[in-house]
């Protein structure tokens, strides 16, 4: 860990024209500085002003924790404020002297509580307070070899869940019980937190961000699993297999998984720099559409992956951001049946310098359990 990435985000704001960045615990603060701290009430919060040498504000009572962390060997000036010290005055008074005068706009972290937000704003009354993410999403998206490294090993881990999918998902038992084992392995594969566990069976298939329940699959189900965790590192995993369990797909079914399948191919095929997202959208949605199944697939392709699940750039219509070497995000697509089932395919690629490289390995075709 060096202070470069706090440099970075400082010409970059200057360049934006924000005069200050306010960033509390969470991704941002993670990536910018290497510091894993806790989101709670008390105010700890990384400023970088476009003038002067930035600091970190924290709780007395947690400044050992900046020293055992990455961040304490950044060269941070450390502000520890004590338990009836107003901490957002601290970091108004400390910025202003920087700046030279009160800072005209301030972006704080998009997932920034509210509470902090609005105690900087109540500090720095004269100050318009936006969004930091346009400065630091610009650092992120473009991520380094050693964090497409991260993600790979997160990638593989995932995979081998999947890959014992055929012990746990059986007809007869429930989803939340084959969502207990599939979090279990999910640790046990290298990862130190769950995310989310997907099992859609039948029609909760046809409901994407459908979590766990306690209905019991049938034989013949199409079952949707989307699982993803968080390595010690921080980086994440998320990759969707869709499974047929004790029978094979009928020949509906059969016949438009092999247009999700031929979608979610060409849309990864069509990854390399310059093309926009919104063209990465719609290589997958083309397909799809053409095939006469447009409607039933009802979200956006993908999303960027790296400390956040869901994070930039996103695959999305609208988003014509070209993409360059190092952004890294999900495809994909799905096909969902109100009230019948559903399928996705999904994987973590990254954009190379001539093409793609994917971070999950197959199966992307319906994968038959014997159930
Ligand atoms: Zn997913
Ligand atoms: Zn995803």
């Amino acid at each position: 860990m060096t202070i470069d990435r706090v440099h970075a985000a400082r010409e970059i704001a200057a360049e934006n024209g924000v005069d200050l960045l306010v960033l509390t615990p969470g991704s941002d603060l993670r990536y910018l500085a290497g510091y894993d701290a806790h989101a709670m009430e008390r105010l700890t919060a990384l400023a970088v002003p476009r003038t002067g040498e930035p600091f970190l504000v924290v709780p007395r009572l947690e400044a050992p924790m900046v020293d055992a962390s990455p961040a304490g060997t950044l060269g941070l000036e450390l502000l520890a404020w004590d338990e009836t010290d107003d901490a957002f005055a601290l970091l108004a008074s400390a910025a202003t002297a920087r700046l030279g005068s009160a800072p005209a706009r301030v972006a704080v972290g998009a997932r920034t509580w509210a509470e902090h937000a609005l105690g900087v704003q109540r500090a720095l009354p004269g100050s318009a307070l936006g969004l930091a993410s346009p400065v630091v999403d610009r650092l992120r998206m473009v991520k380094s070899p050693a964090e497409i490294e991260e993600l790979a090993l997160a990638g593989a881990a995932i995979d081998r869940v999947h890959a014992n999918m055929d012990v746990w998902l059986t007809v007869g038992r429930t989803e939340a019980q084959v969502g207990a084992d599939i979090a279990a392995a999910i640790i046990a594969e290298g990862h130190t937190g769950v995310d989310f566990t997907i099992v859609g069976s039948g029609p909760n298939g046809a409901s994407p961000h459908h979590e766990l329940s306690d209905r019991v699959v049938q034989a013949g189900d199409l079952v949707v699993v989307d699982i993803g965790g968080e390595t010690a590192t921080g980086y994440r995993s998320d990759c969707t297999r869709t499974y047929v369990v004790g029978g094979g797909p009928s020949a509906e079914v059969a016949e438009w998984y092999a247009v999700l399948q031929a979608a979610q191919a060409a849309s990864t095929a069509a990854v390399r720099p310059g093309v926009t997202a919104e063209q990465i959208d719609a290589a997958a949605r083309d397909v799809i559409e053409d095939a006469g199944w447009g409607k039933h697939f009802i979200h956006r392709t993908g999303h960027g992956i790296g400390l956040d699940t869901h994070e930039a750039p996103y695959i999305v219509a609208g988003n014509d951001i070209p993409l360059v070497p190092g952004m890294a995000f999900s495809v994909e697509p799905g096909i969902y049946l109100a009230g019948d089932c559903g399928a996705r395919i999904e994987d973590i690629v990254v954009c190379t310098e001539d093409g793609v490289r994917t971070l999950n390995d197959g199966p992307r075709e319906l994968v038959e359990l014997p159930g």
